[in-house]
């Protein structure tokens, strides 16, 4: 199985500036002065070796939209922000190479970041194809067919193609859904959201973006602690310091980099996947807050170790 990261960016989708391409190449040339390549291949093996990740490449800037690959011959997704765009176009790709037209989408929850990549879901408009979409909310469809009314988008949801079904799935339920085994939990956040634990091919999965955790309810810690229990992969929503999680932005529905940290540990999950980037935060911001992250897992970890992994657009994981 390999988890694909197609948008990690939290509440709107961002596009690097003319200025921070600039200040890339600029750090490069400087880390390049005095060296000579003589191939094409030299200098890749430089870029992809030397340079540190913000300057020879980006996090990227697709809202939420992460893909479960090889679960079974249908697709796996979670979520359908903006990175939902360029997840079709490859699946209608793969598609015509054997793959079933069929796509299992679980919804985290119904926030715009959420839902705009529907409206430019390329399958949905091929009558070969089935949409299955699930999640904790019964609004589903609605807010699906609301964000393509006339006065928001120029195609309606009647116009597409492909047959859907929804279904509105139960914590403490379990579904089976494309090879795996689905739980899903109530998470704090305005009008909720759900995070899913995904058993497939004997690993684990948690998906858990948009939460809040209140380090006081420690009834509600040890929901979660469960939850991950064992993972072997847990994706969360790192949008905040944990400065700014405790302080300002308290109640804003975001966890920080800590409390995954803290949650991962107490329930011996085996990587975790920083998610969720906030919008403001440029490359070298979200690098610094990975390697404190990193850092901070070092000085608590009490038994096995913890690999922590910022997620970016494009991002493979093996499992
Ligand atoms: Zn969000
Ligand atoms: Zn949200």
């Amino acid at each position: 199985m390999l988890v694909r990261f197609w948008g990690t960016r939290g509440s709107l989708p961002t596009a690097m500036r003319s200025g921070e391409v600039r200040d890339k190449l600029i750090a490069a040339l400087q880390a390049a002065n005095g060296r000579h390549f003589q191939s094409a291949a030299d200098v890749a093996s430089f870029v992809d070796n030397e340079l540190d990740f913000p300057i020879r490449s980006t996090y990227g800037g697709a809202s939420s939209c992460v893909e479960l690959d090889g679960t079974s011959d249908e697709f796996l997704v979670c979520d359908m922000g903006s990175g939902l765009r360029e997840f079709g176009l490859d699946a209608m790709r793969r598609s015509r190479v054997g793959r079933k037209k069929t796509y299992n989408i679980f919804m985290s929850h119904l926030h715009w970041d959420h839902i705009m990549g529907f409206p430019f879901f390329v399958p949905a408009f091929d009558p070969d194809v089935t949409i299955r979409i699930f999640g904790g909310h019964d609004t589903i469809e609605r807010a699906l067919r609301r964000q393509q009314e006339k006065i928001s988008f120029p195609v309606p949801f009647d116009y597409l193609k492909a047959r859907f079904e929804f279904t509105t799935l139960v914590p403490g339920e379990v579904a089976d859904v494309a090879g795996c085994r689905v739980e899903l939990i109530r998470q704090h956040h305005d009008n909720d959201s759900y995070g899913y634990r995904f058993f497939c091919n004997g690993k684990s999965v948690v998906y858990s973006t948009d939460a809040e955790h209140k380090l006081g309810d420690q009834e509600s810690m040890q929901r979660f602690v469960e939850f991950f229990r064992n993972a072997d992969l847990v994706i969360m929503d790192t949008m905040y310091s944990f400065a700014d999680a405790m302080s300002m932005k308290a109640d804003w529905g975001h966890s920080s980099n800590v409390v995954a940290v803290d949650l991962c540990h107490r329930a011996s999950a085996r990587r975790l996947v920083m998610f969720h980037h906030e919008p403001i935060f440029g490359d070298n911001t979200i690098r610094k807050m990975h390697l404190d992250t990193i850092r901070y897992e070092e000085l608590m970890r009490r038994e096995s170790a913890l690999e922590v992994l910022c997620a970016y657009d494009g991002l493979e994981v093996p499992l």
